[in-house]
Formats: structure tokens, C-alpha cells, sequence
């Protein structure tokens, strides 16, 4: 629709990527799906080059259709970024973008709190084509400079980190990582774009797992790269090397999920809040992890940098035996237990920091569960979990 850079993003969320009357008065975009594009001239096939700064031209299926850059350009503007690729998952976005800037022989720093695939691709496909990888503790901050080498490359960062929740210092790493020609990667799949601006707090390359809320129905599979100027090529050059696209189903998909985002997160976001507040209240658990309480790592700076905290958290409980674990998780019946986060539906997954961490050591011998808030009306939600507690202490009281 017209020029939405002076809507809030609430209504921009109704606006972008939308042209009715460019396609028969149609509310939403169809999904353009293609491989073959023809030309009609000779003049018009040899001009069908596109260059790796440019986008919008439709010249071929998998260059992109204009769903695609119609989802593209919603998500640039939302993020506050020069220009966005989507891609079919947020590991993609990750792998992608490292791709894009590194090369043999630099060193890559990761936060330790960092999204676990996206490790294991480090860990594996980059170091066996040269990269060094290396691992930062998430509070470190400006102190991160400590461990820059004269080849680091680029900083992997992830605020916060998605089971543990530290909150990063993405300001004060861009500031000592810019003075060094070093770049700044941030996975904002957390916070998404309405709650955390990026490109506002000196990041170069922002991810999403658009996964999670973005598309918030647990239906798609897609990721975003969005990007300042200077990192355009490298990325739109990367994606188009890789083969990579979103289908242009997924891409519509995508596009609608966006329309409810704002809603879907306001609800989430007091729910989420309320139920880690009712839950640290709780005998059974130690600790609650969310970066908008007082006692989350960070939390000073969710204060000073975020808009708004999602509704994914975690809590620790007092240790207990595995049956305990089991008579609470095992008949929950609206937490479902299950990967990825973000939709309609409210879930509850176990994790185990400990083996997976390498900079810094996760000690808390209490059970980790990670909790991502829903739909659904918060009387239920506490009903459901105060009943698991229930099963759990008949286990522990036999
Ligand atoms: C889920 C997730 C990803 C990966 O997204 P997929 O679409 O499942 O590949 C990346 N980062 C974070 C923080 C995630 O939670």
C-alpha cells in the first residue's frame, strides 16, 4: 500500500507488502507460484540479469516472486533494515548469513547461549572450511573485546539467549566490535521485530526464526536475513549462490501471520508475565527466567533496549526425581511438549543447558523447563499446570 513509514507498527503490520488494487481489488497478495518467467524480446532476456544489490525484478522462480518480495519488504521495514531475504527455516537464516561473511581462515566468536543447531553448523561445516570458532559468555559485554583476534570476523550474538535468557549488551559488542571492522550478527527471534530494533542498536546482520511468531500458527517453516546496506551483497549474493528460497506458499503464509503479530504478542506478553510471576510463587520452582523480572541475567538491559518481552521463558525447579518430572509433564493437557515456539498453542519442553555449553558452565542442578505462552486464556493455563504440580507431589510425597 502507500508509504507506511509513518504508521505505528501495529497498523504497519496491516499495511505492508499489500497492493489491492494492482490485483483486482484482492485484500491480500496472491501467492505468486513459478519457475519459468518469459520475456518477450530479445532485448528483455539479454537485460534479465539481476545484480546482487537489487531485488524486486522477477526474472526467475528462484529469485523470487512477488509474494516474496513482498514478505521481504515488510520484514526490512518492521526491523528498520536496508533490505531482507527470506529463506525456508531460521536454521537457514543462521547458516546463511555466517556464510556470508566469513571465509577461511577468520575467527567467528558465538555466544555460549546460542540457538544449539546453529552451533553444531559452527562447530562442524564452518571449522572444516577454515573458520575458527569460539565462544563468548553472553553478559560479557564490552569486555567481549578480550578475546577479539586480528582475523575476527564477525559476532554471533543471540539476546536473549532462547532456554537461558541472558540478555546481551548488543550496543556496547557493536560499538568495541565496529571499532575493530568486526561485524555484528544478532538472532532476534526472541524479541521479534516490534520489540527489539537491531539495526537502532548498531547489529549488521539480523535473524529470525520467523518460525515462531512471525508466522505464529506452527504451520511454516521460514527465516529471515535482514540487513544494513553495506551487507547487502554479501548476503543477497550468499542466498542465491546457496539455491535457497522460501516457496511462495510459505511466503503468503508468512505475510498473513505478520497481520495478527502485534495482537498475538501484546496477549502473549501480559500472559507470559503473569504466569512466570504466579509460577515463581510456586514451592515447586527455584527460579524463573524472564528477562522482564528483576532476577532475569540482563534484565537491566531488556529495561533499557526492548519495547516488550514475548512470551517465551523458563523455569527452574527444586531438584526431583525423574518420575516426579514425569507424573507433572506427562498429562499436561494444554501444554503441549514439543520443539520450536511461538504459535497459538501454549507449550513446555525440558532442556539441558550442561552439555551444550562451552564458555561458560550452567551449574543450577534443577530441572530446566521452557515455557512458550499461547492463546489461550490464562485461568486454564494455570489450572493445567497447578493439577501436573498436584501429580508431581503425590510422586514425591509416596
Ligand atoms: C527455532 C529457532 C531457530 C531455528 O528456526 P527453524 O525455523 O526451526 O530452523 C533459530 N534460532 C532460535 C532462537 C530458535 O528458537
Amino acid at each position: 500500500m502507500s508509504d507506511s513509514r509513518s504508521y505505528t507498527d501495529a497498523t504497519r503490520l496491516t499495511t505492508l507488502g499489500r497492493a489491492p488494487h494492482d490485483y483486482h481489488g484482492l485484500v491480500n497478495l496472491p501467492a505468486h507460484r513459478g519457475s519459468t518467467v518469459l520475456f518477450p524480446t530479445l532485448a528483455e532476456f539479454e537485460n534479465s540479469h539481476v545484480r546482487p544489490d537489487e531485488t524486486g525484478r522477477v526474472t526467475y522462480g528462484l529469485l523470487g516472486t512477488p509474494t516474496t518480495f513482498a514478505v521481504e519488504t515488510a520484514v526490512a521495514e518492521l526491523e528498520g533494515a536496508h533490505g531482507a531475504c527470506v529463506v525456508p527455516s531460521g536454521l537457514a537464516a543462521i547458516t546463511t548469513a555466517l556464510l556470508a561473511v566469513l571465509q577461511a581462515g577468520d575467527h567467528l566468536l558465538i555466544t555460549d547461549s546460542a540457538y544449539g543447531p546453529g552451533r553444531r553448523f559452527s562447530d562442524h561445516m564452518l571449522a572444516r572450511f577454515g573458520v575458527e570458532v569460539e565462544y563468548y559468555d553472553p553478559l560479557l559485554g564490552a569486555d567481549i573485546a578480550r578475546l577479539f583476534k586480528p582475523n575476527t570476523r564477525a559476532v554471533l550474538t543471540e539476546s536473549p539467549g532462547s532456554y537461558t535468557f541472558e540478555v546481551q549488551d548488543i550496543p556496547a559488542i557493536a560499538a568495541v566490535a565496529h571499532a575493530h571492522n568486526i561485524l555484528v550478527l544478532l538472532d532476534n527471534t526472541w524479541a521479534t521485530p516490534l520489540y527489539f530494533k537491531p539495526f537502532a542498536h548498531g547489529v549488521d546482520i539480523s535473524i529470525h526464526a520467523a518460525t515462531k511468531y512471525m508466522s505464529g500458527h506452527s504451520d511454516v517453516l521460514a527465516g529471515t536475513i535482514t540487513f544494513t546496506k553495506a551487507c547487502e551483497p554479501l548476503v543477497r549474493q550468499t542466498v542465491r549462490d546457496l539455491g535457497i528460497s522460501l516457496a511462495p506458499d510459505d511466503c503468503y503464509l508468512l505475510l498473513r501471520g505478520l497481520r495478527s503479530m502485534d495482537v498475538r504478542l501484546k496477549h502473549q506478553e501480559k500472559n507470559a508475565l503473569e504466569l512466570a510471576n504466579w509460577l515463581a510463587a510456586r514451592p515447586e520452582v527455584k527460579q524463573v527466567l524472564h528477562p522482564a523480572r528483576p532476577d532475569c541475567p540482563g534484565h537491566a538491559l531488556w529495561k533499557r533496549d526492548f519495547t516488550g518481552a514475548s512470551g517465551l521463558f523458563s523455569i527452574i525447579l527444586h531438584p526431583l526425581e525423574k518420575a516426579a518430572l514425569s507424573a507433572f509433564l506427562d498429562h499436561l493437557s494444554l501444554f503441549g511438549m514439543g520443539f520450536s515456539w511461538g504459535g497459538f498453542e501454549s507449550l513446555i519442553v525440558p532442556c539441558n543447558p550442561r552439555p551444550i555449553r562451552t564458555a561458560t558452565a550452567w551449574a543450577e542442578p534443577g530441572q530446566l523447563l521452557r515455557i512458550s505462552v499461547g492463546l489461550e486464556h490464562l485461568d486454564d493455563l494455570k489450572a493445567d499446570l497447578a493439577a501436573g504440580f498436584a501429580r508431581m507431589s503425590a510422586v514425591l510425597g509416596d
